[in-house]
């Protein structure tokens, strides 16, 4: 099969006994499980409503509070719409943004699912331990890098795959089985260089950051 994000060529390999095919793309370090493994976004929601993101819990917001760290230092001064994309139940991120004078939309297919945010243009967009569901994270990335204003910001948190399949498969996050894609640093390079984007951070473990190309003025 051909990697879904850079169309090259893959290699397959299997964890037993479960017998899920992963594919491991060698030019963008891209792996997904096979497609037959991709579940219906019902019975996705069955999983995810399990989720105790309580906006209370102290240990919750200092999760976010980390992502805020790393993100909005490479932001710059001058962000004043954000859109959380697929926030989950809880809309705790778009409120710390807002706490920081940053109005924020947040929107998730499940819990928040008005596409408002179609019709809008942003100067942030973050998106935490999302894109490990997506289906089609190309055209996805592609979606969010359109709603960017131009110099706009990106930021995902994602766990980045050991890219090597023995150590792949003793990786706890894969086994998750609404966690369908998987990614690394090289893979987002990959993605940014399609998409006009510059990576302009990453931190090596979960977190990367990409600034939209400025629209030049003719
Ligand atoms: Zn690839």
């Amino acid at each position: 099969m051909k990697c879904h994000i850079c169309n090259g060529s893959t290699l397959t390999f299997k964890n037993k006994p479960e017998t899920i095919t992963y594919h491991w793309c060698r030019s963008c370090a891209y792996i997904f499980k096979s497609p037959s493994c991709y579940q219906p976004i019902e019975d996705q929601k069955s999983r995810y409503d399990l989720h105790e993101n309580d906006p209370h819990d102290e240990g919750y917001r200092a999760y976010f509070q980390r992502f805020l760290d790393f993100v909005l230092p490479h932001v710059g001064t001058d962000v004043s719409h954000a859109l959380d994309f697929g926030c989950g139940r809880s809309t705790l991120l778009a409120t710390m943004l807002q706490d920081r004078g940053i109005a924020c939309d947040a929107y998730d297919p499940i819990y928040h699912p008005s596409d408002d945010y179609t019709k809008k243009r942003y100067d942030l967009i973050v998106s935490t331990e999302v894109f490990e569901h997506l289906h089609q994270p190309k055209l996805i990335f592609a979606e969010l890098v359109s709603r960017l204003t131009p110099g706009g910001s990106l930021a995902i948190q994602t766990q980045f795959h050991p890219n090597d399949p023995e150590q792949f498969l003793s990786w706890y996050y894969h086994k998750d089985p609404t966690h369908i894609v998987f990614f690394t640093a090289k893979t987002f390079q990959v993605l940014a260089q399609m998409h006009g984007c510059e990576m302009v951070a990453q931190n090596g473990k979960n977190m990367v950051i990409f600034k939209k190309k400025g629209e030049l003025l003719s």
